[in-house]
C-alpha cells in the first residue's frame, strides 16, 4: 500500500527538496517532446540506451505506465547566485542523480517492479555501450522524464508541485512508478 507520508519522509531523508504523489492520468507522452529530442540540442539523441529512440517509443511508454496506479515525484532544488551560476547547476544535478539512485535502491526493496524516470541522459559509463552491446547496468537504466516524452513542468503542476521554485533557482525532477 502506498503511504505518502512515509514516502515523503523517505524522500526527505534521501535529500530531496520537494516531492508529491504522482497521478498516472497526468502522464501524457507527447510527440512534440520527442521532436525536441530529435533536434538533438543536448547531443544525446541516438547515443545511449537511456535516450530516444533506444528508450522506447511513445506507444511503448504508454503501455508500460498502464501497469501502474500510483507513484511519487521527487525534486532537488538549487539556489544559484545568478542565472549564470553553472557550478551550482552542476552540483545540484549531481546531488539529484546520486539521491535518485539511492532512493531507487531503497524503494526497490518494497516495489521490485517499479519504473523510474529520471533527469537528463545517462552518463554512468565514460562511453555508452549503445548500440553495439547491451547496457552494462540494466538495473540502473531509465529514461529521463523528458526523454520518455513528458513535459516535466506540466506533470509537476498537474500533481500540485511547483516547477519554478523562485528567482535564480534550478529544479531537477524525477519519478518512480511504484504499484
Ligand atoms: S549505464 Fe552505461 S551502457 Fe547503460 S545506458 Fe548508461 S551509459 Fe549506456
Amino acid at each position: 500500500m502506498l503511504d505518502m507520508e512515509k514516502l515523503g519522509k523517505l524522500a526527505a531523508d534521501f535529500g530531496f527538496t520537494a516531492w508529491g504523489e504522482l497521478d498516472m492520468s497526468t502522464l501524457e507522452f507527447k510527440p512534440e517532446v520527442r521532436d525536441m529530442c530529435e533536434a538533438n540540442t543536448c547531443g544525446q539523441w541516438n547515443r545511449t540506451w537511456a535516450c530516444p529512440p533506444a528508450c522506447g517509443t511513445l506507444e511503448e511508454m504508454r503501455e508500460k505506465v498502464k501497469g501502474y496506479h500510483r507513484g511519487i515525484l521527487v525534486q532537488t532544488v538549487g539556489q544559484m547566485e545568478d542565472s549564470f551560476d553553472i557550478e551550482t547547476m552542476m552540483e545540484t544535478a549531481a546531488n539529484h542523480k546520486k539521491n535518485f539512485d539511492a532512493l531507487w535502491d531503497e524503494l526497490r526493496k518494497e516495489w521490485p517492479g517499479l519504473m523510474a524516470m529520471g533527469t537528463g541522459g545517462c552518463s554512468r559509463c565514460a562511453k555508452c555501450a549503445y548500440p553495439d552491446a547491451p547496457c552494462r547496468f540494466p538495473d540502473k537504466l531509465c529514461p529521463s522524464m523528458e526523454g520518455a516524452g513528458l513535459v516535466v513542468n506540466e506533470v509537476c503542476t498537474a500533481n500540485g508541485l511547483k516547477y519554478n521554485h523562485g528567482k535564480d533557482t534550478i529544479c531537477y525532477t524525477g519519478c518512480y512508478l511504484l504499484d
